[in-house]
């Protein structure tokens, strides 16, 4: 929906950033307005661009997205692997490849996955606040800054449930702490 100068969306429905249109296609994935889409989608290209640099936060950077965007009758485990990559990355050290593998391990062996409700507010930063924080460096640190604020939103309940099945279902070797 457009505002009525033309200019702008609705607030995304997902993290309420509120962005000039656009006319990317709907995530289907996401809770998100399309302009937050596009913003995620520039926010992967700037990551390639300096993947040296940013590399590491490849899967925190997605789970960040998907803790902010949880979309409602979506797949339970959706919401479940935003949260164990925010986990295993801020309380266990473990990133992507760590993560990634966690994800395939969880789906393989589990199904009865808790319908997570999203907090009402996600935290202060969006993924257009981190896209444009500034140069490599201050991308980096607004990145990591989201990522916790995203984690930390959610409430204290739904994070011990994800840190219990986390540690029921991931063999140890995967956490880093
Ligand atoms: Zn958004």
């Amino acid at each position: 929906m457009k505002s009525p100068d033309g200019t702008h969306e609705s607030p995304c429905p997902g993290c309420g950033a509120l962005l000039p249109a656009s006319d990317w296609p709907e995530a289907p994935k996401y809770n998100a307005s399309p302009a937050c889409a596009a913003v995620s989608g520039e926010l992967l290209g700037f990551e390639v661009e300096h993947a040296a640099r940013l590399g590491y936060l490849h899967q925190l950077r997605i789970d960040a997205y998907g803790a902010q965007h949880v979309k409602p009758g979506a797949p339970r485990i959706g919401p479940v692997f935003a949260l164990n990559g925010l986990y295993m990355y801020f309380e266990r050290g473990s990133g992507n490849l760590d993560v990634r593998t966690a994800h395939g391990i969880m789906a393989n062996s589990y199904d009865d996955w808790p319908q997570l409700t999203p907090p009402a507010t996600v935290g202060s930063l969006t993924a257009y606040d981190v896209l444009h924080a500034g140069g490599v460096d201050a991308v980096e640190s607004a990145l990591l800054r989201w990522a916790q604020e995203a984690w930390e939103a959610w409430p204290e309940d739904t994070r011990e449930l994800i840190r219990k099945l986390t540690v029921e279902l991931v063999p140890e070797r995967y956490f880093r702490r």
